[in-house]
């Protein structure tokens, strides 16, 4: 992941730019960089490592104009240098990328043989080339853009800016998100374009998402948007529901920590969205899979989103009695699976947009699968894509290292199991209301948990200088470990692993030694 920005028509873009780009910091924040035109010409400012060092440089060293393009970047393609951060530029054209160009070498051998030379060791700068190519041969900034996205192979969402032209912004989505921002009020005549929503909330919440294969032309007075082969679409402009309050980070020192604390009040809402007050059932609105004449079940999903998958499987087996695989999503693809009418398979994504996971429902659909997919995000591509979908009521998860997503996944796949239990007629209405029960009381659980803040950060202490970490549970409890060892691996670099407990005596106890911390889940149901 990374972010992208860009705007047109702001009396100052490049503070536009960089207020966007914090809110776009959890994407990813090896380098940053932005690029405006002033007098028509382009200019640039990048920075190695977070967005305050960008700021630090452009307080320095101002870029100024009314459009502009701004990028964080979390590299796949050279290292995070200066150098390699975007924006690539030359003197006729300035990009900004998320995702990655596939053809890159191809693309690139061709453009050096043609004199071209290039800076950065990125995949992107192959793009900044190909237009100005383009260009030089008197194809038009428009003309030239399309050409180059008809050569380009891979997952990519890109901005564009050109010199000499200051009401002009074109953008591009081909399998990474992109959103259009419509100015209103007292941002009349404004335009914007970004990865999402969230970067967009301070400046308007009227937005229509591109769909895979878009491409728009983007100028003070609106957008018009088109299908790689040149012909105009049109695409519903929504109201956004993030507002810039939900975007920042509310007093604590980081959108983790923030989103940790907001568990209880967000389980809470997607509980009482997903529960009938006064039966207890569990019911989605507008939701008509039908759970009775399944035979099988598959579930898949990356990083965290996976670890849910794995703790639902007990549920749809234990009460729907619903035999359940799960996958990972980037493996999904490599099983021969017969192809089958009675199975269904269901994604679970935060952002609904994760590729491996959206390229796994596209798998499961070309084997004549049922699908359903569990989503925070509205209006997703994983949304459009599925047959059925149902929500976490999460809010938005900035923080890349993902907390109330996953325990709102959780929440929503035990109303899910429910749902299927009771359509295989496997529950009765007594211990659905004892479920829903006991589900009711999470979010109070969790806030006590949440108090025991202090005692946590003593523990903390003890194992910060571990240089690794053993998580140990059972059942249910096994993914929970899972999950927990990722998730100190992606905050504090430590090394850890999630083990299921019965499997400690087949070899890895060989690897405990008193300078081991484990932690054990151990709940007592
Ligand atoms: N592939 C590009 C790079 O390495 C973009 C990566 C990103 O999405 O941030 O620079």
């Amino acid at each position: 992941m990374c972010g992208i920005i860009g705007v047109i028509g702001e009396p100052d873009a490049s503070e536009a730019l960089v207020d966007g780009l914090q809110r776009l910091e959890y994407r990813g924040y090896d380098s940053a960089g932005v690029a405006t035109l002033a007098n028509g010409h382009i200019q640039r400012c990048r920075a190695e490592g977070k967005i305050r060092n960008l700021v630090k440089k452009l307080a320095a060293e101002p870029v100024t104009g009314t459009v502009g393009i701004g990028h964080t970047r979390w590299a796949t393609h050279g290292a995070p240098t200066e150098n390699n951060a975007h924006p690539h530029a030359t003197d006729k054209v300035a990009i900004v990328h998320n995702g990655i160009i596939d053809n890159y070498l191809e693309l690139k051998a061709e453009l050096e043989s043609k004199q071209y030379r290039f800076e950065s060791e990125t995949d992107t700068e192959i793009v900044v080339h190909l237009v100005t190519d383009y260009l030089m041969q008197g194809m038009t900034p428009v003309e030239a853009a399309q050409a180059s996205f008809k050569r380009l192979q891979g997952a990519y969402a890109i901005l564009m800016i050109f010199a000499g032209e200051h009401d002009l912004m074109i953008g591009v989505r081909q399998g990474t998100p992109m959103t259009i921002g419509y100015g209103e009020g007292e941002n009349a005549g404004r335009m914007y374009m970004a990865s999402d929503a969230i970067a967009l909330a301070a400046y308007t919440n009227r937005v229509c998402y591109l769909e895979d294969g878009d491409w728009a032309i983007i100028r003070q007075d609106g957008a018009e948007i088109f299908t790689m082969d040149g012909a105009p679409v049109e695409r519903t402009v929504r109201k956004s529901t993030v507002t810039s309050a939900q975007t920042s980070k509310a007093g604590y020192r980081h959108f983790m920590l923030k989103e940790i604390h907001e568990q209880p009040e967000v389980i809470g809402n997607t509980l009482h969205a997903h529960l009938h007050p006064a039966t207890g059932q569990a019911v989605f609105k507008d939701f008509d899979f039908d759970f009775a004449s399944l035979k099988r079940l598959h579930i898949t999903a990356c990083g965290t989103a996976f670890f849910a998958g794995l703790v639902a499987r007990y549920w749809f087996e234990e009460l729907a009695g619903l035999p359940t695989e799960v996958d990972i999503a980037s493996e999904y693809s490599h099983r021969s699976l017969p192809p089958s009418d009675d199975a269904a398979t269901l994604v679970i994504s935060q952002s609904g947009e994760t590729f491996d996971t959206l390229e796994a429902l596209r798998f499961a659909k070309s084997q004549g699968q049922k699908t359903l997919a569990v989503l925070n995000v509205q209006d997703s591509t994983i949304f459009r894509e599925a047959d059925h979908s149902v929500f976490t009521l999460a809010g938005p998860e900035q923080s890349v290292a993902s907390s109330k997503a996953f325990t709102t996944q959780l929440a929503t796949l035990a109303c899910l199991a429910m749902v299927a239990a009771r359509a295989r007629g496997k529950l009765t209405e007594e211990r659905e209301r004892e479920i829903a029960a006991a589900l009711r009381e999470v979010p109070s659980r969790m806030a006590e948990i949440l108090r025991l803040d202090d005692q946590i950060k003593e523990v903390a202490k003890d194992i910060q200088h571990a240089t690794s970490v053993l998580y140990l549970g059972r059942g249910r409890s096994y993914p929970i470990a899972t999950e927990g060892a990722l998730k100190l691996k992606e905050v504090s670099y430590i090394h850890a692993e999630g083990y299921a407990a019965g499997e400690m005596k087949h070899g890895p106890i060989a690897l405990i030694d008193e300078t081991l911390p484990v932690v054990a889940i151990a709940p007592t149901d």
